[in-house]
């Protein structure tokens, strides 16, 4: 399976990292040795000094698809999930300047945190999910889908482009604004409609 992620797909977040409005979807991916499951905790890398959490919808792809029409894009997926995108931001930062990919600083082990998943249709409207992450009790990030600059089914016709989407895939579907710095000893907690689907701790 591989796991596909979108960037810049809030415009608020784009705004607080600087980085302009994109026209058409921002993509990169991780492998998926990046998975952190099950709740597991997260051990803080030693190449960075300032990783980040971003708080993302993450749809899992229920079918095969290769260049899917956008007005077919929703039967590709049933399911969503929370994911934590961690970014070592102090490695992306150098990258962005030299004009490198992004990898060491998105694709590292651990990199994605995943948990349960959801059918779409125990959901409220699926253009207008609300999630939120805590740390130690306290909101740091909240989102709403409605906000995202390309929806779902935006995301999946124009990935599948030029990828084939495979059953099992992932896509993080991009963070809203108030990402941040954890640390050692951080609780995470993240929930979508209300319902808790990630809770871990950074070791
Ligand atoms: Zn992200």
């Amino acid at each position: 399976m591989k796991i596909i992620c979108i960037g810049r797909n809030y415009s608020e977040h784009a705004r607080e990292l600087n980085n302009p409005l994109p026209k058409k979807p921002v993509f990169f991916m991780k492998p998926d040795s990046a998975l952190l499951l099950r709740n597991k905790p997260f051990f803080y890398p030693d190449f960075s000094s300032e990783v980040h959490y971003e708080t993302e919808v993450v749809l899992k792809i229920s079918r095969l698809g290769k260049s899917i029409q956008r007005q077919f894009a929703s039967r590709y997926y049933q399911t969503v999930g929370l994911g934590i995108d961690f970014t070592a931001r102090d490695l992306q930062d150098e990258c962005k300047k030299a004009g490198h990919p992004w990898e060491i600083a998105k694709a590292f082990d651990q990199s994605a945190v995943i948990n349960i998943f959801v059918p779409l249709d125990t959901l409220p409207d699926r253009n207008a999910l609300n999630f939120q992450l805590e740390i130690n009790d306290k909101t740091v990030q909240k989102g709403n889908t409605k906000d995202m600059i390309f929806s779902f089914d935006e995301i999946i016709a124009y990935v599948s482009t030029f990828i084939t989407l495979k059953t099992g895939d992932l896509i993080f579907t991009g963070t809203p604004a108030g990402v941040g710095p954890v640390k050692q000893g951080d609780h995470l907690v993240a929930s979508l409609e209300g319902r808790v689907m990630l809770d871990f701790h950074i070791r």
